[in-house]
């Protein structure tokens, strides 16, 4: 069954406190009933000794040794404290029993004193202690005490003792409230947060990325979870959004291309344009530039896709570049460029193989806008928390206001656009992507109508 977080943590609180106020309750009750039976215990033994002193010292020898009224006033007085005396002279006679006295009321002091000891649910019963009474180590007599042992509470101490024992009901039913009251404020501020980010995840699953969670929360772990949520929603928000314009941008960058080929081949069939190699040779063109550009949306995609899973590893930029020129060396040897990679070596931590990609479009776009006879210049270059590459060619250039839009998909300078060597303008967008997953960064620079450079630095 499922059950509400509020109610598990009221649950949860509530258990705790009651677990710690009934332990605490019964240890304290226990130990106070310890001691405080310890200690009548032992003025149990007081009170005899003391008895037992106060009649030694009243013995007098001279005036014919113990008084009658002295005796009975001892006797009452202990009597009505639960102390049944029986005193006897030097020769064992009694002179004074407070049994044969009072029969009546020593039976009804003993009951009563039993009846409550039984209340209290304590063991015990009347025993009966022989004392001598001495007298400068004489002995002037002997008193038998009977009294309920091992102890016995007056009424004034089980009144003590009860007291006691409400006033733990008391902290104990004052804890319960107290900790439901506590634990219901505690579990609705935990849970809050908790339940409305669900709600707001919910939503967001519904596809309404434009929520967020606005609340305030003081709890570390909660914080961490609504700034996650909303941080998906924003990422979910602006991969909608890239997903969109990317749908927009291919249907756009695929449907002049077709529609060409589309008109072209129609105006065949229907005999208005005579079928032509050259024609067909253009149509061919066109569908193998669609070919291309297919290929490198796939490229695209699957390296975005992939940015999550860098496989890191030592890399040396200037051997990647080095080998980058040597694989690409057949094509710029043919169309009549210099390349060279200088500068030092620069050991960064990277995804060997996406690193090798971003070289080689780097390269390429060089070859590609640098007419005859130019020259690239790759340099390498270590700093001290980052390795540096850059390509500098001498071709076309690009225009100062749109160095920021070449690093877009699809995008292509003017300057580009009319020469046939152009690609789909995907090549930046991918290096971007690779530098950036790897908390990179990459730019270009117009040299001035002498070319452009492009710089990465990598952090290592
Ligand atoms: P493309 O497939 O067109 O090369 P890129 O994304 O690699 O696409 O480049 C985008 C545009 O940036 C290119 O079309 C071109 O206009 C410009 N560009 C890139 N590299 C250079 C360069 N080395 N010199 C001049 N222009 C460049």
């Amino acid at each position: 069954m499922l059950r509400s977080l509020r109610a598990q943590l009221s649950l949860s609180i509530l258990l705790v406190v009651m677990i710690t106020v009934l332990l605490l309750s019964l240890l304290a009750n226990h130990s106070v009933n310890r001691q405080f039976e310890e200690y009548v215990a032992d003025e149990e033994k007081t009170q005899s000794q003391n008895i037992v002193n106060y009649l030694s010292s009243r013995y007098d020898g001279p005036k014919g040794g113990w008084e009658y009224d002295f005796l009975y006033t001892v006797g009452m007085y202990s009597l009505y404290d639960g102390y049944i005396l029986k005193i006897y002279d030097q020769g064992g006679h009694v002179l004074w029993d407070a049994e044969n006295h009072d029969t009546t009321l020593c039976n009804r002091i003993m009951e009563e004193i039993s009846a409550r000891m039984a209340r209290s649910r304590k063991r015990g019963g009347f025993d009966t202690h022989t004392f001598d009474l001495t007298q400068e180590g004489q002995k002037v007599g002997s008193v038998s005490i009977k009294y309920y042992g091992p102890f016995f509470y007056s009424e004034r101490e089980v009144e003590f003792l009860q007291n006691l024992n409400s006033l733990l009901v008391a902290i104990g039913a004052f804890a319960f409230v107290f900790s439901i009251a506590v634990g219901w404020l505690l579990a609705r501020r935990l849970a809050r947060p908790i339940v409305k980010t669900a709600q707001i995840a919910k939503q967001i699953s519904k596809g309404n990325y434009n929520i967020r969670f606005e609340g305030e929360t003081k709890t570390k772990e909660l914080k961490d979870l609504v700034l996650t949520v909303n941080h998906l929603a924003e990422a979910l928000f602006e991969q909608e959004k890239l997903r969109k314009q990317l749908t927009a941008d291919v249907a756009h960058e695929l449907r002049t291309p077709l529609a060409a080929v589309g008109s072209h081949l129609e105006a065949m069939i229907d005999g208005l344009w005579e079928i032509t190699p050259q024609r067909l040779i253009s149509c061919h063109e066109e569908i193998i530039r669609l070919g291309k550009l297919v290929a490198d949306l796939e490229c695209l995609a699957r390296v975005e896709g992939e940015n999550q899973r860098l496989a890191k590893t030592p890399v040396d930029l200037w051997e990647l570049a080095r080998s980058a020129s040597e694989v690409l060396a057949a094509e710029w040897k043919k169309k009549g460029l210099s390349l060279s990679v200088g500068g030092e070596s620069a050991v960064v931590l990277a995804d060997r193989d996406k690193m090798v990609q971003v070289i080689t479009n780097l390269l390429s776009n060089a070859m590609k806008f640098t007419p005859e006879g130019g020259n690239i210049e790759v340099s390498v270059k270590d700093g001290k928390d980052k390795g540096i590459l850059s390509v500098t060619d001498d071709g076309i250039g690009i225009p100062e206001e749109e160095l920021g839009l070449i690093f877009e998909r699809f995008y292509r300078t003017d300057k580009s656009r009319n020469r046939k060597t152009g690609g789909a303008g995907i090549g930046l967008a991918i290096v971007k992507s690779i530098v950036e997953a790897h908390g990179g960064t990459v730019g270009a620079e117009n040299r001035g109508g002498k070319g452009s450079r492009f710089t990465v630095t990598l952090p290592k």
